[in-house]
């Protein structure tokens, strides 16, 4: 993999080094900033005001045709962590949105505060967390906001209050807006996070440290993090869970091109090694159709879909 530097803006980037599934087409332009403020000077100096906001690619396939869009990298650029209250009750911290989520869960419980422990195991950044209202074993991201910075397509700030946004499973949009949408083939957002507020409790009973132990090693046993994947492909249903329902219709071990449903968990698509995004989506499709036909519920992607198919 190639190392970019921060504040370099690269042509014809491959999004493959950039997502998880290791898979997908180029972006036509692709900028990791220097820091907010060069993240600022950036957007306001580009004519073409279409962005692609993303942090660790662990949520997201880029089809083979590519993205004719420039792609903002947070991840490696906007990284600052900052403790602004810490008393016996309560820890408010402030996190970048390129912070991955696992280090918001180690610095929380070296802290000796908890709430953060579920972030350990989801290897994006806050800001992919916060568009996803990502989240495990009972807890989400949006749980420990108290407030959050975004930047418009101008470069406009704003200072937003979880009371601004309609907040659900996988499921973040700013009110009265369309913004943000939880469709299952994305569009770009007008509007991203820049830094959250984050808040945490001081409860002697819970052990983050050892919480955090237990649930990485949860995942080894349970996720093929061995193989490229991006978690897990569809949403629950309600009332039920996708990985049974997949498992039920016996489609682990279902295969197109180079990639496969999990033989560990029914819910995660792994790339076997030289799969294709057309690959990963054609299988996606395949196992909505078939679980749609024998159990007659149509599973939703949980996973972003953008850019164009190839021809
Ligand atoms: C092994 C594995 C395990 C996982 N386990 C879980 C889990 O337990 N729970 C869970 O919820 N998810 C899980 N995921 C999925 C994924 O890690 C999360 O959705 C994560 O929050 C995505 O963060 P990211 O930085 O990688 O986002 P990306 O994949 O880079 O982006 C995802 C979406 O968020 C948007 N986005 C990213 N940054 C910003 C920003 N700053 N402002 C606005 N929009 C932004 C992107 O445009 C895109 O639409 C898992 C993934 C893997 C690979």
């Amino acid at each position: 993999m190639t190392y970019l530097y921060p504040g370099q803006l690269r042509n014809n980037e491959p999004m493959s080094q950039h997502v998880s599934w290791r898979a997908g087409g180029m972006a036509e332009r692709f900028y990791v900033p220097l820091n907010r403020q060069d993240l600022l000077e950036f957007v306001k100096g580009q004519s073409q005001s279409v962005f692609h906001v993303i942090g660790l690619g662990s949520n997201l396939l880029v089809r083979d045709g590519g993205l004719p869009e420039t792609v903002i990298q947070t991840h490696g650029a906007l990284k600052e962590i900052k403790v602004l209250r810490q008393d016996p009750e309560e820890l408010v911290i402030e996190v970048e949105a390129g912070v991955p989520a696992p280090k918001v869960a180690r610095s929380v419980a070296r802290l000796g505060y908890q709430g953060a422990e579920f972030m350990a195991g989801i290897p994006g950044t806050v800001g992919g967390a916060l568009a996803m209202n990502a989240g495990c074993y009972g807890r989400e991201t949006w749980n420990c906001v108290h407030s959050v910075l975004t930047m418009d397509e101008k470069g406009q700030f704003f200072e937003r209050t979880v009371e601004d946004y309609e907040v659900g499973y996988r499921h973040v949009a700013l009110k009265n807006s369309a913004k943000h949408t939880a469709t299952p083939r994305f569009h770009p957002t007008k509007e991203w996070f820049i830094a959250a507020k984050l808040k945490f409790i001081n409860d002697p009973l819970l052990q983050g440290q050892k919480m955090i132990r237990e649930l990485l090693a949860r995942r080894v046993a349970t996720q093929p993090l061995g193989q490229p994947n991006a978690g897990s492909v569809f949403r629950n249903p309600s009332g039920g869970f996708a990985a049974q329902l997949i498992e039920k219709c016996g489609l682990k071990g279902l295969r197109e091109g180079g990639a496969e449903v999990s033989h560990k968990h029914a819910n995660f698509i792994v790339n076997t090694g030289n799969a294709t995004a057309a690959d990963i989506e054609n299988l996606i499709d395949r196992v909505q159709q078939r679980v749609r036909e024998i159990c007659g519920i149509t599973l939703l992607p949980e996973v972003r879909i953008i850019g164009n198919k190839v021809g």
